[in-house]
């Protein structure tokens, strides 16, 4: 296997706490839409190294604005002086973030920090020390924000004491409807969750690592609603699913959701440590000093957020993903017609999610040893993609916005011989044995 010294290095050195493998790809370099692996072999991406790669790799505007930035820096941190690329970027955030009233920005480095600031200021701020979530939220890897969060990979850690976790109304597999989850809500309000306790709900407009759900239209608002009544804050997680990526600016816009505070993390950095909250004046100017870290709002990591709104800007990225994103969803319903291990297919623009079932009458999802064989013979065939849903039987596509539609056709064709080769046994238990992650 050509890229043997790579995974060698890799399985003695990277702690297992950190990764998630889905095939034998180390990558050696990336170019536009493409990663190289070791030997030079390059492989269509798919998945966009989990959201971060929303330009592709070595996007010339990140280039040149992390060159400009580097060679000159205007310190290497936002906590003792402000630097024009953090300002700029936060002046450039809160120009397309719908919301109201006076707003700031706070930034950070990961989804998982930024998510991690909003609970602990909003508890701060509102003095209410409970949360509302989802069974099936990824909001992040740290204390707080883990204790908020729903995926089953995370039941290693308890959640937050006073979390109330609610199920998401999934369309495809309607075990709860969206009425069922907001009559739990209300007598969850009635008996054990009083709503003048709970300080805020945090919601994924799609929910993404739990299963690329979109929920049933209308029940983001309901919920929003119920809880506006109550004085609960509005929290939209946009860290995997925005900025261009549903074919708006922001996916919480399919919802017309008005949320007060916004996460975003992943795209936004291009590939660098950068993440952001937008909320109100009264909650993030709560205290000086309350969630400082000492490289955040950095120069080189913001000069890099600067490059990435631009470009979504200047290359109709929006617009882009929307159309783009439209073909790569058709054409890989049509698939469907030859593989009945194709469920459902859905998502928003360049956010698309594959089903796969064992039987398309029951929905009863595939194992993960089948989910993953399609994902290694994927990466046999050229393409890199991972897979998502509490039962791991969810392809997940989330490829970089700049992808094309020669590519879409190209990545297709890879994900169709992906899994006739699966169901003509091609791939075998031994060759996914270690890439059965979460
Ligand atoms: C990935 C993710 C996070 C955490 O972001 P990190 O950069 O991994 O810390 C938070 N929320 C959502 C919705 C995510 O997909």
């Amino acid at each position: 296997m050509s890229n043997l010294s790579l995974r060698e290095r890799d399985a003695a050195t990277i702690a297992q706490i950190g990764k998630l493998r889905f095939s034998p790809l180390s990558v050696v370099g990336g170019q536009g839409n493409r990663l190289i692996e070791e030997g030079g072999r390059s492989l269509l991406d798919l998945s966009g190294s989990a959201g971060p790669a929303i330009l592709g790799y070595g996007h010339p505007a990140i280039v040149e604005a992390v060159e400009a930035s580097i060679r000159d820096m205007a310190g290497a941190s936002l906590l003792l002086y402000p630097n024009e690329p953090a300002v700029s970027l936060a002046e450039r955030l809160l120009a397309i973030t719908p919301g109201n009233g006076e707003r700031r920005v706070w930034f950070g480095h990961s989804g998982s920090d930024a998510n991690d600031c909003a609970v602990r200021v909003l508890q701060a701020a509102t003095g209410r020390s409970r949360f509302i979530s989802f069974i099936g939220s990824y909001h992040g890897n740290l204390s707080g924000s883990m204790g908020i969060s729903g995926h089953t990979a995370m039941t290693h850690t308890l959640p937050r004491p006073g979390v109330l976790l609610l199920p998401y109304p999934d369309p495809y597999r309607p075990q709860f409807s969206a009425e069922e989850v907001l009559a739990l809500l209300d007598y969850q309000f009635e008996t054990t969750c009083p709503p003048h306790q709970v300080a805020a709900v945090f919601i994924e407009p799609l929910m993404s690592d739990g299963g690329l759900i979109v929920p049933p239209p209308g029940f983001l608002n309901a919920l929003e609603e119920r809880c506006r009544r109550h004085g609960i804050r509005i929290v939209v997680d946009e860290v995997k699913v925005g900025l261009a990526r549903t074919g708006l600016m922001h996916c919480f816009q399919h919802e017309g959701l008005t949320p007060d505070l916004v996460v975003f993390g992943k795209g936004i950095g291009g590939g660098l440590p950068l993440s952001a909250v937008i909320g109100p004046k009264e909650i993030m100017d709560h205290a000086p000093a309350f969630a400082l870290q000492t490289t955040a709002g950095n120069p080189v990591a913001t000069s890099a957020g600067n490059a990435v709104l631009k470009t979504i800007e200047r290359e109709e990225l929006v617009e882009r993903s929307a159309r783009v994103g439209a073909l790569f969803s058709d054409t890989l319903k049509t698939l469907a017609a030859k593989h009945e291990i194709i469920g459902d297919v859905r998502g928003r623009g360049l956010a698309v999610g594959v089903d796969l079932v064992k039987d398309r009458k029951t929905r009863e999802p595939v194992t993960a040893t089948t989910t993953a064989k399609i994902i290694y013979s994927g990466y046999e065939l050229g393409a890199a993609f991972t897979y998502v849903g509490l039962k791991a039987n969810v392809l997940e596509f989330m490829p970089p916005l700049t992808l094309t539609e020669d590519e879409v056709a190209e990545g297709v064709a890879i994900v169709d011989q992906a899994i006739a080769d699966v169901s003509a046994g091609k791939v075998s238990d031994t060759d996914v044995a270690s890439f059965m992650m979460w």
